[in-house]
Order: C-alpha cells, then structure tokens, then sequence
C-alpha cells in the first residue's frame, strides 16, 4: 500500500480524532494550527505552528502532504484556495466559504426548499426596528462564531438598544425557535449518491453548548426520514467528500429546521467512535483519502458527555472505567471556563 501523509488544519480535539483514526489506517498526518499549544501535537506525526496568512509555513506543510482537510471552518478562503492549486483540500474550500457565513448559508439551505428558523441580515441598528417579527430572536455574528460565541438573545427593541453592539462585522438575526429538541445527522459522501450516513443523534445543550448526545434519539419516523433526506440533499447539492454534520431543531409542533451546517467531523458524532464499526474520523479519512467505503454498522446504543472545564478534573484522577466507558481527555493545556475538556461515551 502507498503511503498516505495528511494534512489537518486545525489543531483541536477533532484534530486529535482525525489523528488517532489515521493511525488505525496507516496514514501519516501533519497537524498544522495558528495555537502553538494545539492539544492534537500530541496525537499526529508532525505538528506545524504559524497564521494561517504564513504563506512561508503553509507552503512547507503543503509540501509534506498528499491531501489537506481542515478540522474547523474559520480559515481564511484565500488560504484554502492557494492550497488547492498544489495539493487537494477536500471539502473544496468554495464549501467552507459557503459555509462559514450564516446568511449564505441559510440561503443556500432555502434554495434547496429545505426549512430554516426565519432570519434576515442586520447591518446597522435601525434595521432591528423593521424586524420586531423575528423577536424573540438570538443575534448572530455572520462569520466565526462558535459554541454559542458572538450570540446574543434579544426579547425586544429595547433590550437590543441597551446592549449597544457594533453591528458592522455583519450580524443576522434569527427567529428563536420554541424547542422540543435538537437532533444532528453525521453523514460522509465519497462520490456522486455514494455515502454512510449515520442514524440521527439526539443533543442537549446547555449554555449555547453541547452538552449531551444519545443514539437512538427519541423522535418519531417523519423527523428521522426527513432529517436523513435533507443530510443527503445538503451533502449532494455541495458535492461533497468527506464527513459532514447537519444539526436540526424540531419544535414543540413538531416540525424540522436546519439550524447549521458543519463542514467537518462533528462533537455528537464523538460516540460513532464506539458505537459503529466506521467512525465519523475514518468515515471522513476514507472519502478525503480515496480509501475503501466501507458499510456502516451500528453496534450498539450509546451516550455521550462533553465534559466542560473543571468537570474534567474528577475524571483525570480515576484510574479504572466501566467495560462499556470510554472516557478521552483532550489533553488541553488550561482548564477554562466553557471549553471542551473531554468526553465520556457509554454503551448502552
Ligand atoms: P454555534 O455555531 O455556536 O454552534 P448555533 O447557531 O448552532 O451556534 O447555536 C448554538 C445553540 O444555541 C443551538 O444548538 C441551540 O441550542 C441554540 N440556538 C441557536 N439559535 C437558535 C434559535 N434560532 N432558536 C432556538 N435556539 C437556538
Ligand atoms: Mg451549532
């Protein structure tokens, strides 16, 4: 078998994931990420610290890799797309670009008559006025938000006015939606109609952060077909390869929603990793690779906690786990507040 030496940009637990995975299948990989104190270092073959503008250093990762993949979405297009010109980046980086900005991104998701939370874009504060329809409505910045990050809830104009936000980094207003749950569909596209896609997993949130997941999620037939057939959709219209995650609100009416779209290996899919004979991270190095698809398996039910600042500590001092426990330390320099520390999966 010829060698394979990938190329991850982003240098997060997903990373870390990625890394570990390829292991499994004899691919080498080079971690390249703008924090020089990335957890994944500690999980890949090589590791490369600089911008992601660092022409230099981007140059002599792209140099050692067959294939580039990214592990989150907020790299700059130029870079991707300077990549590209000597190496594949799959996802195609004109998909992260799509991506990155909430209102192309629900505007796509529309075009595809697929139902999203109503929104509309918000430049400056005398637009908010013309827009008391979407209220109540969570403010969103347009680009690099994350795990609730750049999110703000407004009830009312007032509220709005009181919080005195410079809306010229662009924001979008969203509709809040009355939620019953929230659901996610992992799915990894090798080639036109050819893909895995897993089974819809259930989320909890707290703080604006996933918090827990569950297979199977508690919904009834309509949801788990149609969340699966708008995953399909989204990954076929984008002509996708590699592993991508549609995260969904269902309302207490019970009707679907997209909320977004991640171009990327995905938090609640951490339990694919015990739960199927193909994670979502071999499922994403497989397509991206041009490996073998393999046919998904589900081997058992299970759940899945993020384990969010200090909670990790009383987990790093146990020493012995339960049979159907698989608990993952992200290995994290600094303990803070509202980061994802680590994970524990259970069997069920
Ligand atoms: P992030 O990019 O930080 O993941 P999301 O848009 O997915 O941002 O928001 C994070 C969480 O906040 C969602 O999973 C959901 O729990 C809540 N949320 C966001 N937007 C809405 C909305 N329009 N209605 C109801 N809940 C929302
Ligand atoms: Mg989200």
């Amino acid at each position: 078998m010829s060698e394979i030496t990938l190329g991850i940009i982003g240098g997060g637990q997903l990373g870390s994931m990625l890394a570990i995975s390829a292991k499994k299948l004899n691919i080498k990989t080079i971690i390249y990420s703008d924090d020089p104190d990335a957890p994944a270092q500690n999980f890949c073959n090589h590791f490369i610290s600089g911008s992601y503008n660092n022409k230099e250093k981007i140059k002599e990762f792209v140099n050692l890799v067959n294939y580039v993949t990214y592990e989150f979405e907020n790299i700059p297009f130029e870079t991707l797309s300077e990549i590209n010109k000597l190496k594949p980046v799959l996802p195609k980086p004109s998909v992260n670009r799509l991506i990155q900005h909430r209102l192309a991104e629900k505007d796509f998701i529309n075009n595809l008559n697929i139902r999203t939370t109503r929104y509309a874009s918000v430049e400056n504060a005398s637009e908010i006025k013309s827009l008391e329809d979407l209220l109540p409505g969570i403010l969103k910045t347009t680009t690099l938000g994350y795990d609730g990050k750049g999110q703000y809830p407004i009830n009312s104009i007032e509220e709005f006015d009181s919080l005195n936000i410079d809306l010229s980094k662009g924001y979008i207003l969203e509709k809040l939606v009355k939620l019953k749950k929230e659901i996610s569909i992992i799915i990894t596209r090798f080639n036109v109609q050819k893909y895995e896609i897993y089974e819809p997993i259930e989320n909890k949130h707290e703080d604006q952060i996933l918090k827990f997941s569950k297979i199977p999620a508690d919904i009834d037939k309509k949801i788990y077909d149609q969340s699966k057939e708008w995953a399909i959709s989204i990954a076929e219209e984008l002509k996708y390869v590699g592993t991508l995650c549609v995260e969904f609100f269902i309302d207490r009416n019970n009707n679907l929603y997209v909320n977004e779209i991640a171009p990327r290996v995905h938090n609640s899919g951490h339990l694919t990793i015990n739960a199927f004979n193909v994670s979502q991270f071999e499922n994403h190095l497989r397509a991206v690779c041009g490996l073998e698809q393999i046919p998904l398996e589900k081997l058992s039910n299970a759940k899945m906690v993020n384990l969010i600042g200090d909670q990790i500590s009383a987990y790093r001092k146990l020493t012995q786990f339960k049979e159907n426990e698989f608990f993952f330390d992200y290995l994290k320099k600094e303990v803070k507040e509202k980061r994802k520390m680590g994970h524990i999966t259970t069997l069920v």
